[in-house]
């Protein structure tokens, strides 16, 4: 593997940089604080071209891989963790039409998110339906030329503002396996029986738009199936080996951006007539955080490689999320802790890093659901 950037990949992260610096940083205490959802934000980066850079130029993207993506939400993710989590589920979803839709559906669907006019959702979890997918019991049945869906999902990113929700449905009770009941159907958010409910109370990523969405009724066309019937457990696996390596992006940028602070204060506060960069004690610290931080980056990177040369690879992409969120979890508890009692006001940005961090352990799969993944993948059991 080349670990070296290339020249266009470093140039990306330096506008991501500016931008989410210029943009991002300014505004974002006051959006976590209030729970705005900031619309502009979305368009101002949609102009740049930070959003959706991994569609093809035809849908509307830059024609650029995973890893760039990556590197985008990085940096978006070190400068300002709540608002770029605005920005990363700007684009939840669309990896399932990438791999399984139409040509119809990409050209419809994705152009419009890329220009950050519409944003997207994906619904899978349920109120009795978390880790085990599988058991989802949101009911889509075929009633002529139509799906009819039923049924309630919870924790869904984007609920309240999304264009259209990609949706985790049970289409085949009556199957045996628990893998191939499922399919994935499109559903146009201002289809009559479609409601959504904000959450209010989040512990972090409070600007970012969570909601429990119902289906009474909700009647779409069976164009709107997204892949095949029957095949959206499996469908639902590679999606995800897709997206958890972007988590781990989240996570390093979270945890970037939180060692820098760390970083920056020890080198200014002083006590016992120095600053406590110079005890050993945060020497230590701050040694074990910049490892730490290289191995999530690498192993995250390595990840989107795989992704990018068309063999994403279900333990890299498990492994980068769980390894970079643990990381971020540790990092930040260690950045905070070196800004002593400060670190617990709201003055200092760390408080806010420090909240967001948890969610990288949780949604997409919790850290034992990744280890699973990984442990089986290695013990080659199903
Ligand atoms: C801010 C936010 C945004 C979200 N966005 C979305 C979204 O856009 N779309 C969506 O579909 N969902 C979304 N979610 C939901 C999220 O993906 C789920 O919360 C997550 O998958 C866990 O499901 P659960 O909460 O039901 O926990 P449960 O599955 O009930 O798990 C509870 C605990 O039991 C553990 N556990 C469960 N099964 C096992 C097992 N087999 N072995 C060991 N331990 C196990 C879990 O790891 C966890 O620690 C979001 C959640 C939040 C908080």
């Amino acid at each position: 593997m080349d670990f070296e950037l290339s020249n266009r990949q470093k140039q990306i992260r330096m506008a991501a940089r500016e931008f989410a610096e210029g943009e991002l940083l300014p505004i974002g205490k006051e959006c976590e604080e209030k729970g705005d959802y900031p619309r502009e934000i979305i368009k101002k980066a949609a102009q740049l071209g930070f959003i959706g850079v991994f569609f093809k130029k035809e849908y509307g993207g830059l024609g650029l891989g995973s890893l760039e993506h990556a590197i985008i939400l990085e940096e978006f993710w070190r400068a300002e963790p709540g608002l770029a989590q605005v920005l990363s589920q700007t684009v939840f979803g669309t990896d399932m039409l990438l791999l399984y839709g139409s040509e119809e559906q990409k050209k419809k669907y994705l152009p419009p998110i890329a220009k950050g006019a519409w944003v997207s959702g994906f619904a899978i979890t349920e109120p009795e339906a978390g880790s085990d997918t599988a058991s989802a019991s949101t009911l889509a049945e075929k009633v002529g030329e139509e799906y009819v869906i039923n049924g309630s999902k919870v924790m869904i990113s984007n609920g309240t503002v999304a264009h259209f929700i990609l949706v985790y449905c049970l289409t085949h009770p009556e199957e045996n396996s628990k893998t191939k009941r499922h399919s994935i159907l499109l559903v146009e958010t201002d289809r009559p029986g479609y409601k959504a409910d904000r959450i209010h109370g989040k512990m972090g990523i409070r600007a970012a738009d969570t909601a429990n969405i119902f289906f009474n009724n909700v009647r779409v066309p069976k164009e709107n199936l997204v892949g095949t019937e029957g095949n959206g457990f499996l469908q639902l696996m590679k999606f995800l080996d897709h997206s958890r390596a972007i988590i781990g992006a989240q996570a390093v940028g979270l945890s970037q951006g939180a060692f820098e602070q760390a970083v920056q204060y020890t080198k200014r506060r002083k006590q016992f007539g120095r600053t406590i960069a110079s005890f050993q004690a945060t020497q230590f610290k701050i040694a074990e955080m910049a490892t730490l931080i290289e191995t999530a980056r690498t192993l995250t990177y390595k990840a989107c490689w795989a992704i990018d040369r068309g063999h994403p690879d279900t333990q890299l992409s498990a492994m980068a999320k769980w390894w970079s969120a643990q990381v971020a979890i540790r990092v930040v508890d260690e950045a905070l802790q070196l800004h002593g009692g400060y670190g617990y006001l709201d003055d200092y940005p760390i408080e806010r890093y420090y909240r967001a961090a948890k969610i990288l352990e949780i949604y997409e799969g919790t850290k034992e659901i990744q280890k699973l993944a990984i442990g089986r993948r290695v013990l080659g059991t199903p």
